[in-house]
Parts: C-alpha cells; structure tokens; sequence
C-alpha cells in the first residue's frame, strides 16, 4: 500500500524551467516561477491533462489545475477482485449453485495460482487496490466487490454483479488472471455477449461494455508491454462470452480481464512483479478514464 505510482515529472520540470529563467534574464523569473508554482500547487501527479507542456503551461488560468485534477468527478466505478484469498477454506459456500439466467453457476471459484504459489486472487486484490487509487487521483467514487477486511469468502458471482448495479456503476471491471497450460500467454478482455433469459438481460450493456473493454485493452496493451492472448481471441485481446454470471447479471457496462497466465513462467514473472502490476493497474485506469471521458 506503500506505492505513489509512476510519477517522475517534477525533477524533470524543475530543471527545465531553470533554462529560460537563466538564459533570459529577469524579466522571464516572475513568469517561470508562477508557472512552476502553479504547477506544484495541483499536485503534479495523475492528472494527464494537467501536465504543463513546456513553456505554455504559465499561461494555465488559475482553477484550470482543480478542474483536470477531478475529470472523473460524479463518476462511479465498481473494482471486482477476482475470487477470495480464503475461497479455498469455504467449499461448501462456494460451490453452491447460484442463477445466472442462462443456467446455474458455482458461487465463485478459488481461482488459479502461480507454479510457485502466488495465488490470483492476491493479484487480484494487490491490482485492485492500486487501480483504485488510480481512480480516485481522478476523482472517481470507487467501489470493491470485497476487500482484506470484508468477507472470508466469495461475494458469489450472482452478488458481485449487483454490487455494480446498486451502485450504478459507469464501469465495472473484474479483474483475473488465467490458468492456462504454459506456452499459453497474454492477456486478454472479457465482453458481455447478448443474454435474454431468467433474470439475466445484457443486451443494453453489450454495446458499451465492448466500448469500455476495447479501451481498456488498447491501454493495457500499451502501458504494460503485455501481448494480445495467443491462446484466445484470435490476437484481438478480446473475447466474448455468455457463461459468466459476473457479466450475464450486470446491468452496467462492465467487462472481465485477464491480465495473463499465471502458469506461464514468462507470464508469471510479469504477474509477481510489484512493477509490473502497478502498470497493469495504469493500463485498466487509462482506458476506464477515456471510456467514461467519452474521448
Ligand atoms: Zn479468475
């Protein structure tokens, strides 16, 4: 929980505005040291539109700062760590059968793990809690289907939807990582596909789930490095699926990914990597906020 993000900017700044300041004289201090200090005032950090781009950025009117620094104000997401770190001591609980209007579902699963033992759902809670942050540096009320101190198994799929729909999510993301033989690798974006039955009904969420989960995917792609699946999706990242009570109950776009292959070693280098996951986190984050920034 110690870790601020990725943010290297201030130094950089710093020693650019030194230049003009030394090289023109007095006339340009005022100028530079107004703009630097506006600068450090909106905090530097998370907000992409904040960033001062060179010299233009003494020319930021004062309140341009608070206004980038909440672009997702008013927005709600939904975070849904995979599975539970103690699933596995509750069988009984998890393996009960719940509605998924096109059939009957487990619960919820223990999800995978590392050769070496690093369970997903750790993964999925450690990502989880940095995506979080992420949001919320732009503003975003931000909801987790389960946290550390909540409950000691599930909430089962049928409920973790609902958690969505409650909340009237603007996104929702569940987030996984797969358990694939080795060789398999990549990630790769879950979709809702149209479901019509029982008290499942996807078909107003598969446009903008598919909105949501192209962004996010473009995003992952570029911030983590990490290929398109070569095992599904046909090197589009992208699957849809209808089996998943997670996406079949939702009625707020909302979309699954799986980050990569916890049984691959390559994969699972990338997948313990404190780094690494800090990037993954900034992938899902980017696309979240193009998704609900409609740009
Ligand atoms: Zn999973």
């Amino acid at each position: 929980m110690s870790y601020t993000g990725p943010e290297s900017e201030p130094p950089k700044q710093r020693r650019s505005w030194r230049v003009p300041i030394v090289v023109a004289g007095g006339a340009l201090v005022a100028g530079g040291l107004v703009g630097w200090g506006a600068y450090a005032a909106g905090g530097g950090a998370g907000e992409d539109a904040a960033k001062p781009a060179g010299r233009s950025a003494p020319a930021a009117a004062p309140g341009a700062d608070d206004k980038a620094a909440a672009p997702l104000a008013g927005k709600v997401v939904v975070i849904d760590p995979g599975h539970n770190v103690d699933n596995f001591r509750h069988p009984a609980e998890i393996n009960r059968q719940v509605d998924v209007g096109n059939g009957r579902k487990e619960c919820d699963t223990t999800g995978t793990s590392t050769n070496d033992g690093y369970p997903e759902a750790r993964f999925t809670l450690d990502v989880a809690h940095r995506l979080r942050a992420l949001l919320e540096r732009q503003g975003a009320t931000v909801r987790l289907t389960h946290d550390e101190k909540g409950p000691e198994w599930g909430p089962c799929v049928d409920e973790r939807a609902a958690i969505g729909n409650k909340a009237h999510a603007d996104a929702a993301i569940s987030i996984h990582a797969d358990g694939a033989p080795a060789g398999d690798r990549g990630f790769h974006v879950i979709l809702p596909g149209a479901v019509h039955a029982g008290g499942a009904d996807t078909r107003p969420i598969v446009g903008p789930s598919r909105a949501l989960g192209e962004r996010i995917a473009s995003d992952f792609r570029r911030v983590t490095g990490e290929p398109p699946s070569n095992y599904i999706g046909h090197g589009t990242a992208l699957d849809t699926r209808t089996d998943l009570g997670g996406l079949n109950l939702s009625t707020v776009p909302k979309v699954f990914i799986e980050c990569g292959n916890m049984r691959d070693t390559k994969d699972a280098a990338l997948l313990t990597s404190e780094t690494w996951r800090q990037k993954a986190a900034q992938g899902m984050s980017e696309g979240i906020v193009s998704f609900l920034r409609g740009s």
